[in-house]
């Protein structure tokens, strides 16, 4: 049977299913319900797992990967490091094991508040459902291209606004994204994020490895001024840069971006910034 989320109780939920997808990275599959039947969660919005784990109640926010998909089953992708205590304990789980699960929840700095993005994405689903009503866009306010840097599993919240921007038909003409990793391996999902650059023509993804193996045709070191100014769409009004890594990495990209033109962007970001970091 099916559970149902609920935004402030506890929900006791199971896990279906769980696919490894690197050395210390898995995406867990709960069995669940949402009152719609669908998971129509907010792009950018977050649920809140707990577990007691030695004696104590402890409690993590996760990014589900498939925000608006017609699907009744919720998917966490979740680095699991050596220290960290729900991650680690997440990585004991098996199928069948049950954790408590509440939300959704927004921006946990700023609840409430409108996701990245939002006010484009909306104003395209307008454009697309009143499209025999000639409705007008003001131009301005039409995002032609988006730049995007993600470093490691911070690729989780970039992979709901890539689900929901790169398949749909908005009149974004370009998505650019530098995804920096340690190692090859480290590199989550590949494959789809290769497959939807393949599929859609608009979307290109450039690889950034930390330690490259031999034969590797990407870019290497660390994330460079250079490799954002030949990747990344420049500063423009229909133009905007998402931002999600670690905070070294984050610091670094809004330094190059501000020199590159791009207006100063923060770590604790709005929803509507130019440069917004997640
Ligand atoms: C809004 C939001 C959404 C999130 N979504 C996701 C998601 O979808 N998937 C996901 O895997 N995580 C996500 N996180 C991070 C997650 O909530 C936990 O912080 C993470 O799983 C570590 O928790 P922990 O209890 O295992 O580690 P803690 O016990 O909190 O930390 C202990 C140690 O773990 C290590 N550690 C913890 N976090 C990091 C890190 N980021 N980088 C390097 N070392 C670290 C450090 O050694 C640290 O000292 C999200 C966080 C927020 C705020």
């Amino acid at each position: 049977m099916k559970c149902r989320l609920h935004s402030t109780k506890w929900k006791q939920f199971k896990i279906s299913h769980i696919k490894k997808i690197s050395k210390d990275t898995s995406i867990y599959t709960f069995n669940l319900a949402y009152p719609e039947n669908d998971i129509n969660l907010p792009l950018g919005h977050h649920i809140q797992l707990r577990a007691k784990i030695n004696g104590k109640h402890v409690v993590r926010y996760y990014t589900p990967i498939f925000p608006r998909e017609k699907t009744k089953e919720l998917q966490l992708m979740i680095k699991s490091y050596p220290n960290g205590t729900m991650s680690k304990y997440l990585a004991t789980l098996t199928i069948g094991s049950t954790i408590d699960i509440r939300g959704p929840f927004g921006n946990p700095s700023l609840d409430s508040a409108p996701y990245p993005l939002q006010k484009e994405i909306e104003s395209y689903r307008d454009a697309l459902m009143n499209k025999n009503k000639n409705t007008q866009h003001n131009e301005e306010e039409i995002l032609t291209q988006l730049g995007i840097v993600a470093g490691g599993s911070g690729i989780t919240p970039v992979l709901q606004v890539l689900h929901e921007i790169v398949t749909n038909p908005y009149h974004l003409e370009r998505i650019s994204l530098i995804y920096a990793n340690e190692t090859v391996d480290d590199i989550l999902l590949k494959e789809e994020l290769d497959k939807m650059a393949e599929k859609h023509p608009h979307f290109q993804i450039h690889y950034v490895l930390h330690h490259p193996p031999k034969r590797w045709n990407g870019e290497t070191g660390y994330i460079t001024k250079k490799m954002l100014q030949k990747y990344l769409p420049c500063n423009d009004k229909q133009h905007k840069l998402l931002i999600c890594g670690p905070l070294e990495m984050n610091e670094s990209v809004l330094r190059y971006s501000k020199e590159l033109g791009w207006n100063k962007g923060f770590q604790k970001s709005k929803s509507n910034d130019k440069v917004f970091v997640f």
